[in-house]
């Protein structure tokens, strides 16, 4: 099959990754090169009900390493949450041998990552003057504290990115603060930590990573290591996803989708993403729907779009999603769309944007939101009348 190569690439990612069951029992002896107090973000109360937040600062105890709680988040992150959050590190932390420990999914891994950063970089005291698009141009041009990511849903791959996403509700947006420099230090996967994530987040998360290994390998910017990775997520993804939707505890499928997660952030972060990316930023400012899900919806018919340019590629995704092989590109590609939609339908993913609460007067807000880095990578150029009319249909 003939798809496209890219002969000229850079390729980032943590200096350390350590993947498998039960390993955050192992924080403390991988965070020892990081320093020796951990200013602690965690995400969903679960983790802390389940023992899981004390038994990763016990095990950073036995290392001689202090646990500080910074703070927990319960949502997608704001401007305010990482102001607040990086304003008590700068009042407490920032000495040598300070470094932050992000456990949750996406929303308290890019809060620590911006934080990190917002400790070190003081040219302003709000994050939203570093903020793509919407800020006042600063650059990160301190390291950030250095970072230790776990992630505890299967979905974004925070954990291996450069960026943080970080949205307002006045004036509405949804946008990143990306630097080199942000890939966290040091990454602990412990598909154990996922187990607990109810089924309606394991489908929207899991999409999400799904969607991040498609669009990153038709993305204008693919580039071929992330072009291999996402090739073995996608194959162990496809056939793992429903059954972590219906049987939280199924090891396989866990490790899987954590493993899948995990290379969708490698992929994402070298390579770009598209249009799926840029609409669901939007329909999280606008409608307040969460990214995976947002994600989710959008992914059928971003591969419909982009199918007339990227034929080769979608058949040859079609291949790995179905496990078999197809006569044609164009086989292929009607396969991957196939199943695709299978997918979603199987994980309760709605096809309607109306199901998602959103409406008609929204859309031309919606359609104007949709322009950040995400779009910039999408392989068919759309106008705002043409992207305007696919969400229109999608109502
Ligand atoms: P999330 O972090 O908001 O978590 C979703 C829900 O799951 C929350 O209610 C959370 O409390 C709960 N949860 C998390 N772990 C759990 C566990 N182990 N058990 C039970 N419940 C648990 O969702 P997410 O999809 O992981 O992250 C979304 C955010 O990540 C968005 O803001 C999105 O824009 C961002 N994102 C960032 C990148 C990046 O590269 N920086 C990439 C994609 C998405």
């Amino acid at each position: 099959m003939n798809v496209s190569f890219r002969s000229t690439y850079d390729f980032l990612a943590p200096s350390r990754i350590s993947f498998g069951w039960g390993r955050r029992r192992e924080a403390g002896s991988l965070a020892r090169s990081l320093g020796h107090r951990a200013f602690l973000i965690h995400g969903s109360e679960a983790l802390e009900r389940l023992g899981i937040v004390e038994e990763i600062a016990e095990s950073l105890r036995k290392e001689g390493i202090e646990t500080v709680r910074l703070g927990t988040i319960d949502h997608e992150p704001l401007v305010e949450d990482v102001d607040r959050m990086s304003a008590l590190l700068r009042e407490s932390g920032g000495t040598p041998g300070d470094f932050l420990l992000a456990l949750g999914g996406g929303s308290a891994i890019d809060l620590a990552k911006a934080s990190a950063a917002m400790a070190t970089n003081r040219r302003s005291l709000t994050v939203k003057d570093y903020l793509e698009g919407v800020g006042s141009g600063l650059q990160v041009e301190a390291d950030p504290l250095p970072l230790l990511a776990m992630p505890t849903t299967a979905g974004t791959g925070s954990e291996a990115t450069k960026n943080a996403v970080i949205s307002s509700r006045r004036p509405p947006f949804k946008k990143s603060i990306r630097s080199d420099r942000m890939v966290p230090r040091a990454v602990i996967v412990d598909p154990e930590l996922s187990v607990s994530v109810p089924p309606e987040v394991t489908a929207a998360t899991g999409m999400d990573a799904i969607t991040q290994l498609v669009e990153s390998y038709i993305s204008l910017r693919a580039s071929p290591i992330p072009q291999a990775i996402a090739l073995q997520g996608l194959a162990l993804a496809a056939p793992s996803i429903v059954r972590a939707y219906r049987s939280g505890s199924d090891r396989d499928a866990r490790e899987k989708m954590s493993h899948a997660a995990l290379l969708s952030g490698l992929a994402l972060a070298n390579s770009g993403l598209g249009m799926a990316h840029g609409v669901a930023a939007a329909l999280g400012i606008h409608a307040n729907v969460p990214h995976g899900l947002a994600c989710a919806v959008m992914l059928p018919v971003a591969l419909r779009v982009n199918l007339e340019v990227r034929e080769a590629e979608i058949g040859l995704l079609g291949e790995v999603l179905c496990g078999r092989r197809f006569g044609s590109s164009a086989e292929g590609a009607t396969a991957a769309l196939e199943k695709v939609e299978e997918l979603c339908a199987a994980v309760g993913i709605p096809r309607r944007l109306r199901d998602l609460g959103v409406r008609r007067e929204q859309l031309p807000a919606i359609v104007e939101s949709s322009r950040g880095s995400s779009m910039s990578g999408n392989p068919r150029q759309l106008s705002d009348a043409e992207l305007g009319a696919i969400l229109e249909s999608m109502l």
